[in-house]
């Protein structure tokens, strides 16, 4: 298959905006017992913005789509998630540079850059119960498919299965870091919204590079 050019980049926002409307209550609701029951309605609000900036934009190149959806999602949700989805984001357009289309080991590179953007940011680190759980665990994926020689395709779809088991793995986490942290102890046995939507993330990536 071929690597993230502009268009796939695009389809991997539109798709990531369809998976947040159709799952929008159900991150709301994950948010509802350890946080302020809006991470769908944030979310949700932050992909139209970011879906509405490309159709007025139409960037160039890979690296460009995503850094105006980082900064549409910076601009318009105001909860913790707009930065550090932002600033993931934005991370990643840069590291994608000005290149037509990356492959597996630049799609590596860009992710790795977006997770060290949200630790830098939010000071999470792995087993605190935030997205990084299901961010840090989809790098090493693409990481490891980078490797192998992987085809992008393939890579964005072992992240995927990485995110997804990575968000999982919150359920039984204490949360040290965001609002679910006020909660202490009693935040464990839900798993982490921001995490939850982060594998959405990935597997919009993965439907994007397969189509
Ligand atoms: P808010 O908590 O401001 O209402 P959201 O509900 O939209 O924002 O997002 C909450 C999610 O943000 C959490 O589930 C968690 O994954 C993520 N999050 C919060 N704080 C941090 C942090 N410091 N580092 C990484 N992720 C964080
Ligand atoms: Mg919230
Ligand atoms: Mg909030």
């Amino acid at each position: 298959s071929g690597g993230l050019d502009a268009a796939r980049a695009g389809a991997w926002v539109r798709r990531l905006a369809e998976l947040v409307q159709e799952r929008k209550d159900e991150l709301t609701d994950l948010d509802r017992p350890i946080g302020d029951s809006d991470h769908g309605v944030n979310l949700h609000r932050g992909m139209t913005a970011a879906v509405a900036a490309l159709d007025a934009g139409d960037p160039a190149t890979p690296g460009a789509v995503l850094t105006a959806v980082g900064s549409a999602l910076v601009s318009k949700v105001g909860g913790a998630s707009g930065p550090l989805y932002g600033t993931a984001l934005r991370r990643a357009g840069k590291a994608l540079g000005d290149a037509g289309e990356a492959g597996t080991p630049e799609l590596a590179r860009a992710l790795r850059a977006a997770l060290e953007g949200v630790v830098k940011l939010g000071g999470a680190q792995p087993g605190d119960a935030t997205l990084v759980d299901a961010l840090a665990p989809a790098v090493e994926a693409l990481e490891a498919a980078a490797g192998r020689g992987d085809d992008p395709a393939a890579a964005a779809r072992a992240a995927a299965g990485a995110a997804e088991e990575g968000a999982l793995a919150t359920t039984p986490m204490v949360a040290r870091k965001g609002r679910a942290s006020y909660l202490g102890e009693r935040s464990a046995g839900h798993q982490d919204p921001g995490a939850t939507s982060t594998a959405l993330l990935v597997r919009a990536l993965a439907d994007a590079l397969e189509g």
